[in-house]
């Protein structure tokens, strides 16, 4: 991408109304624009990052056996009253009438929905373990919206369903949640800590909460210290090996975590003194188990081996997709701007051309523009006719990894100057070495 060509709305003045520095950098880096209380357009760079981290979430959804479709963002409230959460929901949910003053809704989440597709097709137990997924926009009417993408009243999230016949099936389908939401944060360069939750208006007895770690964070968290040491890596996992997925859930649920709604004094101070800590988390994502509560109330059956009719096992599974931008920058910036982790990047790499109009400079930009390409990288090329000081606070502005600055004066000596966005080391290299070193 030509930056000449693009629509990058970077602002110079940070914006007043931002509390926090992810919210201040989304607006600045040109990402996101308010449109009203909560509801934010997605300018392109920032529909860029969130289209990789769908991606990414995609990704380890598939890989753990889940399958992706759509469902509508308007629901009927029949369902809801089905399920009896549609009075109990509250001021959340974003009420509305059609010409026909049938009661409608924006989908706050959408057990009542899955589970009506669930029932509507399903029959047989042969037919389970089944486990559908959508990435879908949300709307909840937040009485505080707030922190940009952190608290919108519409956002993006990622909802997992599973149906099982057996308690024991739907304890490995939440176990391999766990386990694929460890390697979608992690590809994200997040750790995000499977913490001990309250399960809200959801209901039932198993949830975690994944929360990462942050001053801004909106839960007060309560954990062993040692469990930040664990990291899932790169480690082989097979998703139908219910012993090895559970035995990752036991690791992970090893040390004490805790958020303020399950926080237990008592058995906090079982932890030794130097290893307790009492921090701020944002949660970017939710596991449930809540057994037959929906199967129940809306006669989700299969019939079993004997063939009796028995109510599916059931649990939901949420990711903060939109929210999670917000929490990547909270951990991912320094003063000069936003330092994205590889894995979501919306450019690989910035190419700032210092003298722009300069034949043998431009050429020079081109030819660099056009390897990366060749390489399968997307560029950024700041094709402006604009000051050095100006390209570069933008580059560093809106993080990419990597920068190339390319002039005439490194090109009389055969040299391009690489920097790294996160630890500003700049290297002066030919060409050459300078696609090798990215790679
Ligand atoms: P919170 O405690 O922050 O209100 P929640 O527990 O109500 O979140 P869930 O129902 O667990 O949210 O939804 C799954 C995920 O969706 C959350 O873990 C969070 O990452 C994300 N999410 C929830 N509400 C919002 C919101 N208003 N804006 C952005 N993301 C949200
Ligand atoms: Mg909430
Ligand atoms: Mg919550
Ligand atoms: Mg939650």
């Amino acid at each position: 991408m030509r930056l000449s060509r693009y629509f990058l709305p970077v602002l110079k003045e940070t914006p007043a109304d931002a509390q926090i520095v992810s919210h201040r950098l989304m607006l600045r880096a040109g990402m996101i624009k308010q449109t009203s209380a909560g509801i934010y357009a997605w300018l392109p760079l920032g529909f860029k990052v969130l289209r990789k981290i769908e991606n990414i979430v995609h990704d380890e959804q598939i890989k753990a056996g889940h399958i992706p479709m759509q469902m509508p963002t308007l629901q009927s409230a029949d369902l809801w009253r089905e399920s009896g959460r549609y009075d109990g929901y509250g001021q959340e949910m974003l009420r509305m009438q059609d010409r026909h003053e049938r009661d409608m809704l924006f989908s706050p989440t959408a057990e009542e929905l899955f589970t009506d597709i669930f029932r509507s097709y399903v029959r047989s137990y042969k037919d389970l373990p089944l486990t559908l997924y959508q990435i879908q926009w949300k709307f909840r009417d937040e009485i505080r919206p707030r922190f940009g993408v952190m608290r919108g009243r519409e956002f993006y999230m990622k909802d997992g369903y599973n149906f099982d016949l057996t308690k024991e099936d739907a304890l490995h389908a939440y176990n391999r949640h766990l386990v694929s939401y460890l390697r979608t944060y992690e590809r994200m360069g997040l750790q995000a800590i499977p913490m001990r939750a309250d399960s809200g208006p959801i209901g039932g007895d198993d949830t975690h909460e994944f929360l990462v770690l942050a001053d801004t964070g909106e839960s007060e968290v309560f954990y062993d210290s040692e469990i930040t040491d664990l990291t899932f890596g790169d480690r082989e996992i097979d998703f139908a090996d219910k012993a090895q997925c559970q035995a990752v859930l036991e690791e992970f649920t090893s040390r004490y975590a805790r958020t303020d709604e399950t926080h237990d004094e008592a058995i906090f101070n079982e932890v030794p003194e130097e290893r307790r800590r009492v921090a701020r988390g944002i949660e970017v994502g939710q596991i449930f188990y809540f057994g037959t509560k929906y199967s129940d109330a809306m006669n989700a059956t299969v019939q079993d081996a004997e063939g009796n009719k028995v109510p599916v096992h059931m649990g939901s599974h949420g990711i903060g997709v939109s929210r999670l931008l917000g929490a990547i920058i909270e951990a991912n910036h320094d003063d000069n701007g936003i330092i994205w982790p590889e894995g979501v990047t919306p450019f690989h790499v910035g190419i700032v051309n210092l003298k722009q109009g300069d034949e043998a400079t431009d050429g020079a930009c081109e030819q660099l523009y056009a390897a990366l390409e060749a390489e399968g990288f997307e560029p950024l090329y700041d094709d402006r006719k604009d000051r050095a000081g100006a390209k570069f606070a933008t580059m560093d502005l809106i993080g990419l990894p990597w920068r190339v600055t390319v002039g005439p004066r490194g090109l009389e000596k055969g040299v391009l100057e690489l920097t790294c966005r996160r630890t500003g080391e700049s290297v002066e290299l030919s060409m050459e070495d300078t696609i090798a070193r990215i790679k």
